[in-house]
């Protein structure tokens, strides 16, 4: 499957996908066109089908955010719980450290119009390695899940 996004002036009042509130007349919204080709040797690879999906620039940022920083559940029930070493600590409070600077940067990113989608994706991949990484450093913290 493909998609295609981009952003447009709405001209017809439409449904957001993600909030399922109007996008009014005159705004901005990120239009997504999903399709997917059909194979050469069935009709010269025309797209056989496709769909439109329309979002608030904002809704499409935050269900970006959603999907990116789903990461894989890990397993901890019956780990036994090891004291941190000081190591780890120091570890642990350079990643935050880091995490809370992207945290601005998306903060600002996402404040200003028209948005750079490009910068935000980035920065949520980022923010999602570093949960990668301090799980890795004796696990996820509460005010990260
Ligand atoms: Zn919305």
């Amino acid at each position: 499957m493909n998609t295609y996004v981009w952003i447009k002036k709405c001209k017809k009042q439409s449904i957001c996908k993600h909030c399922g509130k109007p996008i009014v007349k005159g705004s901005y919204l990120v239009m997504c066109q999903m399709y997917r080709e059909s194979k050469k040797e069935d009709n010269g690879g025309k797209k056989n089908w496709w769909f439109f999906r329309r979002f608030h620039p904002q809704c499409w940022i935050d269900q970006g955010i959603a999907a990116v920083s789903k990461i894989p559940v890990v397993e901890t029930r019956g780990r036994k719980r090891v004291p941190m070493t000081d190591g780890t600590k120091s570890a642990r409070f350079k990643i935050m450290q880091r995490r809370a600077s992207i945290m601005q940067r998306l903060k600002k990113a996402t404040a200003e119009v028209p948005y750079d989608i490009d910068k935000i994706i980035h920065l949520g991949t980022m923010i999602d390695e570093l949960k990668a990484e301090i799980i890795e450093q004796g696990g996820l913290p509460k005010s990260w899940e």
